[in-house]
């Protein structure tokens, strides 16, 4: 099963994507999270990629596809992957239908999570991020169990660099322009599916399971 995640940033496609990722036994594929554990090692593409990121922009779609297309590569996507935070432009987009197409696939569904911009800013502002495991929570709505340590792994969490307000509307923008297009591709693809992402976590998820199948 191959699956792509769309929505808002804040919307809750990673929190989604894991749960799918462990249900249906599909690797989680982000690139927030890829270039993030760039940025925390040092490379040198985490070190280009950290200064896009940090002005809520999108990182170039050369290194973008570079990264994803390698990863791809990887054994554990033989059975398909839920990506999440890619592809986020048109050009994106095609490099991945093209890609496909080379081996006679497609992707299955693309999930819109509809969550409103008045929402996104309490959720980045209350998510708190591991940056060990990508394990992600929310102070109010996802917490942990011990206040500013990951459940999973045990690491510190953090406040995202680009979480705070003024960089949040600024990727809101960037979302509005550059991603939000997406969802008209993926319609005319016949791919496009969509859940209500302001219900809790729980509900979200089934949501998604009527569509996947269970
Ligand atoms: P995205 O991957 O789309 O950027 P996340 O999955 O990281 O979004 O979710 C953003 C924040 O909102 C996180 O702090 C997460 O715990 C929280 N969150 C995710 N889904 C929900 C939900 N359905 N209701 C309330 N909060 C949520
Ligand atoms: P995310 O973790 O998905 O919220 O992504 C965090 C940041 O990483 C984004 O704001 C972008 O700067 C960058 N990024 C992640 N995925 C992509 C992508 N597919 N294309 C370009 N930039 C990306």
């Amino acid at each position: 099963m191959k699956i792509i995640m769309l929505g808002a940033p804040g919307a809750g496609k990673g929190t989604q994507a894991k749960k799918i990722a462990d249900k249906y036994q599909i690797p989680h594929i982000s690139t927030g999270d890829i270039f993030r554990a760039n940025i925390k090692e040092g490379t040198e593409l985490g070190k280009k990629a950290k200064s896009y990121m940090d002005q809520g922009l999108l990182v170039p779609d050369e290194l973008t596809l570079e990264l994803i297309m390698d990863r791809f590569q990887n054994p554990d996507c033989a059975n398909g992957y839920v990506l999440d935070g890619f592809p986020r432009t048109i050009p994106q987009a095609e490099a991945l239908t093209a890609a496909l197409e080379k081996n006679g696939e497609t992707i299955d569904y693309a999930i819109n999570v509809e969550v409103p911009d008045e929402n996104i800013v309490t959720r980045m502002s209350g998510r708190r991020a591991c940056l060990a495991c990508g394990a992600t929570y929310h102070v109010v709505y996802a917490p942990t169990k011990t206040e500013g340590v990951c459940d999973r792994c045990g690491e510190k969490l953090v406040l995202r660099d680009d979480d705070k307000p003024e960089t949040v509307k600024k990727r809101l923008d960037v979302y509005h322009s550059q991603t939000q297009p997406l969802i008209d591709y993926y319609t005319k693809q016949g791919k496009l599916v969509e859940v209500d992402g302001t219900q809790n976590v729980d509900a979200v998820f089934d949501a998604i399971v009527k569509i996947l199948g269970a």
